[in-house]
């Protein structure tokens, strides 16, 4: 789950930066509004965390532009201007939701795991598959109610598959969402964390079709 925070306090930046990366998100960190249009360009990330006040291009011009450009991904606006008139303009430009500065990680990390789970289509929190249950909020996965222990990677490599049941993903597509800008990649990473689930889980929920990708199953 790969992520793109646009925040220009270094403070604020880090430490929402360092949460994120605790509960296993991908997060990638830009420090203006020109450097956030340049990603989201280059990256399909899958949730924006979006500061209003930011050099070089405001929050607010920032999030008309995205929008006016199609891109439909949740926006999720974190600000200090807590007006009515200031949410307002944010909702209204195509804010998803709105926490207004200061406010707590727990807090922030709740409304991403609901922005998430409406943009899936679903109000459960959890993600199953048969036997297979993945719970988001407490990065716990249970094969017939055993709890399963991942890591990270492996945590969200999972979900990355979970969320397209039936609908391969390329080693590419993975590497995505499973690495950020700052990460070392080795060539054969995705192979050794599939290798890792398979042996966790069992060899029939991950499939690799040729030259395509990998998958689970959608039906169980
Ligand atoms: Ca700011």
């Amino acid at each position: 789950m790969r992520l793109l925070l646009i925040e220009d306090d270094p403070m604020i930046g880090a430490g929402v930066q360092r949460a994120l990366r605790d509960d296993g998100y991908t997060v990638d960190w830009v420090r203006d509004g020109i450097a956030a249009e340049l990603a989201i360009t280059d990256h399909a990330y899958e949730m924006v965390l979006l500061d209003l006040g930011l050099p070089r291009r405001d929050g607010i011009t920032l999030l008309q532009r995205l929008r006016a450009a199609g891109r439909t991904m949740p926006v999720l606006v974190m600000t200090a201007r807590d007006t009515v008139a200031d949410r307002v303009r944010g909702l209204d430009a195509g804010a998803d939701d709105y926490l207004v500065k200061p406010f707590d990680l727990d807090e922030l990390g709740a409304r991403i795991r609901a922005l998430l789970r409406r943009q899936r289509g679903t109000a459960t929190p959890l993600i199953t598959l048969g036997a297979l249950q993945l719970d988001p909020a407490t990065h716990q996965v249970t094969l017939d109610g055993t709890p399963v222990r991942l890591s990270g990677r492996e945590f969200a490599l999972l979900r990355a598959l979970l969320e397209t049941p039936g609908k391969p993903l390329s080693r590419t597509q993975l590497e995505e969402r499973i690495y950020g800008w700052d990460d070392d990649v080795e060539s054969n990473a995705v192979e050794v964390h599939i290798h890792a689930l398979r042996r966790k889980l069992g060899p029939h929920w991950i499939r690799n079709l040729r030259g395509v990708g990998y998958f689970v199953p959608a039906q169980a």
